[in-house]
């Protein structure tokens, strides 16, 4: 059973990682993908073409999701280009690491902007296009590190928190409207970025894990699939950890 099909949906940050594993599955189910990148030129038109080819419409846009007005513009293309918007999956992010004795004024910045400030400017975006139609779904990417705090990712962490608080209180403000709003919190999830990590560390990580094992991106995929299905369409404001029982 395609779940998604002929919904338009928009993900910010699919050239790689979790975002392309979003991309894909959600193309599978039949949902029309609109997606987003930062540099990553090639592998964006790379999965614009490999969507596509499973018969859905798909498109690469080049955004900066923090920028205010970028997000604005790219709502409006998407618009333009798709006709409708049914989903906006706010999954774009990054980290700047440090302690907090070393971390300067631009990582604190830049990962904020980039990570929560994003997920404020594509919402506001989207917003008037749910209103009308009384319907939406908005899934916002935060990290256990948002729930439970990180030695050394004070930024990151602060990013993360702040979108569970905006996630729920645009739950509150646009129910009325049939339109909902959910975090997922992935766990330890194995992508490119973690396959530069020492591999000892990263299998003490695994054995630190109930289910023993990091997530894959088809798992935090399948999570979005359900929250931006009408599997879910009573389910709003909630915060799912898809973190192998990291935090049990
Ligand atoms: P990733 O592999 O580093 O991919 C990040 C994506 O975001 C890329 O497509 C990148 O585009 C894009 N991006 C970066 N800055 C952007 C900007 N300013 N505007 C638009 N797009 C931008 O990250 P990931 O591991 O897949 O993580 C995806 C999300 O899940 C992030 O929000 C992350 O915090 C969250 N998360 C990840 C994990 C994990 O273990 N991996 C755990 C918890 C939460 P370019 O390729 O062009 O740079």
């Amino acid at each position: 059973m395609k779940l998604l099909e002929g919904k338009n949906v928009i993900i910010t940050g699919a050239s790689r990682g979790i975002g392309t594993g979003i991309a894909r599955v959600f193309a599978e189910h039949g949902a029309n993908v609109a997606f987003t990148y930062s540099s990553s030129e090639a592998p964006a038109l790379a999965l614009e073409k490999e969507l596509t080819e499973k018969g859905v419409k798909a498109k690469a846009y080049k955004s900066n999701a923090a920028s205010f007005q970028e997000s604005e513009a790219l709502v409006a293309q998407v618009l333009e280009d798709f006709g409708g918007i049914d989903v906006l999956i706010n999954n774009a992010g990054i980290t700047k690491d440090n302690l907090l004795m070393r971390m300067g004024e631009a990582d604190f910045d830049d990962v904020i902007e980039i990570n929560l400030k994003s997920v404020f400017n594509m919402t506001k975006a989207v917003q008037r296009t749910l209103l009308k139609q009384r319907k939406g779904s908005i899934i916002n990417m935060s990290s256990v590190v948002g729930v439970k705090g990180n030695a050394g990712q004070a930024n990151y962490a602060a990013s993360k928190a702040g979108i569970i608080g905006f996630t729920k209180s645009i739950a509150l403000e646009l129910g009325s409207r049939n339109i909902r709003c959910n975090a997922i919190a992935p766990g330890f999830i194995e992508t490119e970025m973690t396959e530069k990590l020492d591999e000892k560390v990263v299998q003490s990580w695994r054995e630190g894990i109930p289910l023993k094992r990091g997530g894959t991106p088809e798992d935090i995929a399948n999570a979005c699939l359900f929250l931006a299905s009408d599997m879910s369409s009573y389910i709003t404001g909630h915060v799912l950890n898809v973190n192998g029982g990291m935090m049990t």
